[in-house]
């Protein structure tokens, strides 16, 4: 049996001539799934027959909400979902003034082993699908009757570790027939897989990418994130001017401030001699608090002090907004809590 909703129109075209029906069949069913429908019997433009044939060789996968946690200060939602094969995924809704965003995992857990991030506390359980990464933006358009105006692929996990799915999940969003958000409204964050970011670079141009900096120093920042190992940072960042070469489009650097750590006047003045001249942002995160890290984040008030100091050494940098914090939803706390652990 087939998930539907894994499918590109395009594979779903193959898999209509599969079963005998003509190709044109597959705009319908996609914009169906697309619009959220969960069952076949909703397609009620479709025969009865045709209906009858899909059950026998397909599905619609659905996801289960489990849990939904309400911020109280924000209107930021949290959401525990369950997958088929029993394993349990988090995404986040947030309202903006501009719009609806949703924060969505690529992954069941991760594998990059980031020393101050939770989600990667468990190891890498699994790849998400393709329809499980949009099931989980049908589930909660579905659930809070809101149309969601943008993604961030900041969730769980690394997308670029499940790059394939990923890339057919952007496609599907995007088409005219599904969600018909633009590539421009979505942002993918990597923490730094060189080789992945060269294809985007060439496969997926309008869509936004963030790249997890934390450091421009090689050592700070290997004591953090194991993949600068790998990918050393300083080949990371011809890499991401590469980027901005080949596409015109500006890149975002996500830089956490840990106390003592990253946030000193050495760091930030490596950090701005590092990106001169690049078309980029920075996004500065104070680190949130994940007890088992030991690790500290600088408050606000030093976090405005580094923007204000990045801007006059020509690099546009930004705090971000702490949404969710009261329900553990903000950057780096997305994890499956102790009881659904011990279940
Ligand atoms: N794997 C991808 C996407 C998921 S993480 C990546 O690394 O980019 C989303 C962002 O949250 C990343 O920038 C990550 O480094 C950051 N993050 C993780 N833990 C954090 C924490 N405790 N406080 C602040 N930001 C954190």
């Amino acid at each position: 049996m087939i998930n539907l909703r894994d499918l590109t129109i395009k594979e779903l075209k193959g898999f209509c001539e599969e079963i005998g029906e003509k190709p044109f069949r597959a705009k319908q069913i996609f914009s169906w799934i697309y619009k959220g429908a969960e069952s076949f019997d909703e397609m009620t433009d479709l025969s009865k027959a045709l209906r009858e044939k899909l059950k026998e060789h397909a599905y619609i996968g659905k996801l289960d909400i489990i849990r939904v946690q309400h911020s109280k200060t924000d209107g930021t939602r949290k959401y525990l979902l369950g997958l088929e094969d029993g394993n349990m995924i988090e995404s986040v809704f947030m309202k903006y003034k501009y719009g609806n965003s949703i924060c969505v995992s690529s992954q069941a857990g991760c594998r990059m082993g980031c020393k101050f991030c939770a989600s990667g506390l468990d190891g890498l359980k699994r790849d998400l699908t393709p329809g499980e990464i949009a099931g989980q933006i049908l589930t909660i358009e579905k659930d809070t009757g809101e149309k969601i105006n943008h993604i961030v692929v900041m969730g769980t996990g690394e997308p670029f570790d499940n790059y394939a799915n990923l890339k057919k999940f952007l496609i599907n969003v995007n088409d005219k027939e599904g969600l018909n958000l633009s590539m421009r409204n979505i942002t993918v964050s990597t923490c730094g897989l060189i080789p992945r970011i060269q294809d985007f670079s060439k496969e997926m141009k309008q869509v936004n990418l963030a790249i997890s900096l934390h450091s421009a120093d090689s050592e700070t920042r290997e004591s953090m994130m194991p993949v600068n190992r790998s990918y050393p940072v300083d080949d990371l960042l011809a890499a991401c001017r590469e980027y901005t070469e080949e596409t015109g489009r500006r890149i975002t650097f996500e830089y956490a401030l840990v106390k003592g750590k990253t946030d000193t006047k050495e760091q930030i003045d490596l950090l701005a001699s590092k990106l001169k001249g690049m078309l980029c942002h920075v996004n500065l995160i104070p680190l949130n608090e994940v007890k088992e890290t030991g690790l500290a984040g600088s408050n606000r008030k030093r976090a405005a002090e580094i923007a204000a100091y990045l801007e006059t050494r020509g690099i546009p940098a930004t705090v971000r907004r702490e949404l969710g914090a009261d329900i553990d939803a903000a950057c780096g706390q997305l994890r499956l809590g102790e009881q659904e652990k011990n279940k």
